[in-house]
């Protein structure tokens, strides 16, 4: 370089941690013009990393003596075009409304690979990738479509009306929703667009991707998830992004794609938290989805039976007390002459009696004989438990000893398969003691019950029916998923014992029976959303039942419980969502929660519950002028986390509210400089982590 090299001056995010404090963009010189949206290689600190070209600086050209301070890009991923403006307004969006910094945002959202190759490696892979893209594709032969319902006609007639508002296509497990995103995904295809279908999660969904793929036979179809290899979500994410995909199927990850020629975005089960992501960069992908269908002026269908409280209002009429914002499209009923099985509340009050010191059985008498019938037809059963692993605890009655876990305010769950007590928040795992710890007595009990014990006790029951389970234990195996649910289509199972996991998307056929055998918990839990979500859950079990015709008409779903009143089973029974949402909203409307207000959570970890409670209090005096000046916004006292110690360090939060969405961001967006701030001070005395949850699920 001479003394008169004319440079430019860029500015260049990187990945620089949280709490580095850096949140926007460096400056680095360059001996290249660079467009906004290449990708570098640019020194930070003692290493190089790589950075993504963020806007041209308003300074322009600089000259080589005036900026002598300068660093300068080190190298350039030359032959990669740039992530567009639309992708970078997405994610200074999320970075801002999230909370995070920006390079955080920007380089936890592209391909892994990419982030770590030098511009030599990036040509190499790039020739090799080459190859990969240029694949023909299998010959097409397409298959003959289903005639539309009447529903799915009159909605299809409503998406064909071009209109800024989202849409939620509120519509019965079977009523067909996937079709209607088919066909809205074949009107987008016929314009020359890519479409985004976006599934909570696609390990559960294979059967989504084979229809996806069938019906556009003769169309690139891609995956984008994190369950692909780092080379395979590179390849994927490369044919999104130069436009070579025309659909992209992904989880909540692949909100973030760029597509150049986006023409709809599908978000199928809005209302499953797996679209929260939950550490880190905490962002909602549904509520991104609907952000950048507006930025990018493209229609977006929320689907679901159950949707989330926040959708429902959004799409509620002003009329009704709701937001008016989304178009509501409704798909009652279900396809052909499906029927939502029959709904039967069994009150464990009157089935059970009291026996001294005895656990009661796992599932009623009553219950037992429906299942049993089932089996002698032929017939399939499902039996939902929330909880896998044998027992949540081990108990001595000499002593009182119970399986707590040593770093953890939590029990250790007793796994008999395997004969360990595992911890599920630490992972810390022992072999099962063969006698109580504490007082040497060898009578050590399970106490309360998981899938595994489940398992067990149906099988005992039932010596002639074959029962498997579907749980994350069972699966933990790649492709033992696959095989446990091939067996299950195959027929080689006649009862199905499985939690959340199988409640979840899939088209069984001969399932008739579905039983919830301990769904009470989530009536009294702490969290405002529990019934929200136990609700969904029992309606999408519910679903899993009934979905061959021949076999809707006795089709049922059974709960166990000991409130048969309470107004969430009376709800499920008559399968009336709006009366159940219309009363949850009610009650949100009263505790002033979402979707009446907006929240945040500070939360930290430390050494001690002190110092993670003092630093949220530090956190909120130092906060107190912003929160003044911006008005109606308050602070809750810090209290510990639900499960206090994990791994032996504390948990606190503080919960921030307020009525005004841009009232609670203007906050936090002033508050965060200082919080760093007080971190820094709070960290000699104890304090571990902290971040800001924004939109939190749970509180
Ligand atoms: P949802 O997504 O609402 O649960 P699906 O789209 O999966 O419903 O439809 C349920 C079943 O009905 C699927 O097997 C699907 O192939 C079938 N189906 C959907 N629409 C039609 C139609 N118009 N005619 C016949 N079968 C249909
Ligand atoms: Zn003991
Ligand atoms: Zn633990």
């Amino acid at each position: 370089m001479t003394a008169d090299t004319v440079l430019h001056r860029v500015r260049v995010v990187v990945e620089a941690p949280q709490h580095s404090g850096l949140w926007g963009a460096l400056d680095y010189a360059s001996e290249v013009a660079l467009l906004p949206g290449e990708l570098v290689r640019v020194p930070l600190g003692r290493r190089v990393v790589t950075g993504v070209v963020w806007d041209e600086a308003p300074e322009g050209e600089v000259s080589a003596f005036a900026q002598a301070d300068l660093k300068e890009v080190a190298e350039v991923l030359s032959g990669l075009a740039p992530l567009p403006k639309a992708w970078r307004q997405l994610v200074a969006f999320a970075a801002a409304y999230y909370q995070r910094s920006l390079g955080e945002m920007a380089l936890m959202v592209l391909p892994p690979e990419l982030r770590q190759l030098d511009a030599l490696q990036w040509q190499r892979r790039r020739k090799r990738l080459d190859k990969a893209l240029l694949e023909p594709l299998p010959p097409a032969s397409l298959p003959p479509l289903p005639e539309l319902t009447e529903q799915q006609a009159q909605a299809l007639a409503a998406l064909a009306q071009p209109g800024e508002q989202p849409c939620l296509l509120w519509g019965s497990t079977g009523s067909g929703k996937t079709e209607v995103y088919l066909r809205q995904t074949q009107r987008a295809l016929d314009d020359g667009k890519q479409v985004l279908i976006m599934v909570p999660e696609i390990n559960l969904t294979p059967q989504l991707e084979a229809r996806v793929a069938e019906r556009f036979a003769g169309r690139r179809i891609v995956s984008l998830h994190s369950a692909l290899t780092p080379a395979q979500r590179l390849r994927n994410w490369l044919m999104a992004h130069l436009g070579q995909a025309d659909v992209v199927l992904g989880t909540r990850l692949s909100v973030f794609t760029p597509l150049p020629r986006l023409g709809l975005i599908v978000v199928d089960e809005e209302h499953d938290p797996s679209y929260k992501q939950q550490d880190g960069a905490r962002y909602s992908a549904r509520d991104l989805a609907v952000y950048r269908a507006r930025l990018e002026k493209v229609p977006v269908i929320l689907g679901s039976a159950t949707p989330s409280l926040e959708s429902w209002f959004n799409a509620l009429p002003t009329s009704e007390g709701g937001a008016g914002r989304y178009l509501r499209l409704a798909m009652p009923a279900r396809v052909g002459d499906g029927v939502m099985p029959r709904v039967r509340v069994l009150d464990l009050s009157k089935v059970l009696k009291p026996t001294m010191g005895q656990e009661p059985p796992p599932v009623a008498q009553e219950l037992l004989h429906a299942i049993e019938e089932r089996t002698a037809r032929g017939e399939q059963s499902l039996v939902l438990l929330n909880r896998r692993g044998y027992a949540p605890v081990l108990h001595c009655s000499d002593c009182g000893w119970k399986s707590g876990c040593p770093h953890c305010s939590a029990w250790r769950v007793f796994h008999k398969q395997d004969r360990t007590l595992r911890c599920h928040h630490c992972g810390f795992t022992e072999r099962v003691p063969r006698a109580c710890p504490d007082c040497g007595n060898t009578d050590i009990q399970p106490v309360g019950r998981g899938t595994e014990r489940l398992e067990e006790q149906l099988a005992a029951a039932m010596p002639n029916a074959r029962i498997g389970r579907i749980d994350a234990d069972v699966t933990r195996l790649k492709g033992a998923l696959e095989e446990q649910l091939a067996s299950v289509h195959a027929g080689e199972i006649d009862v199905l014992v499985g939690t959340q996991m199988v409640a979840k998307g899939h088209d069984f056929r001969r399932i008739t029976l579905v039983a919830a055998v301990n769904p009470d918990a989530a009536l009294f839990a702490s969290d405002f959303r529990a019934a929200e979500r136990q609700f969904s859950l029992l309606l999408q079990a519910a679903g899993r039942a009934g979905r061959d015709a021949e076999a809707a008409g006795r089709s049922e779903m059974w709960v166990q419980t000991w409130h048969p009143m309470h107004p969430l089973y009376q709800s499920l029974r008559a399968y009336d969502y709006p009366t159940f949402a219309a009363r949850q909203l009610e009650e949100r409307q009263m505790a002033g929660l979402p979707p009446y207000a907006s929240l945040a959570m500070l939360r930290a970890e430390g050494k001690t519950q002190e110092a993670a409670q003092a630093f949220l209090r530090d956190a909120a005096d130092a906060a107190k002028p912003s929160a003044d000046a911006v008005g109606c916004v308050t602070l809750y006292p810090a209290v510990p986390t639900p499960v206090q110690r994990v791994a032996n360090i504390e948990r606190a939060q503080m919960m921030i509210e307020s009525p005004h969405r841009a009232a609670l961001q203007r906050f936090l967006t002033d508050s965060q400089p200082l919080w760093l701030d007080v971190a820094q001070k709070n960290r000699r005395n104890g304090l571990v982590r902290w971040a800001v949850d924004v939109d939190p699920l749970s509180i």
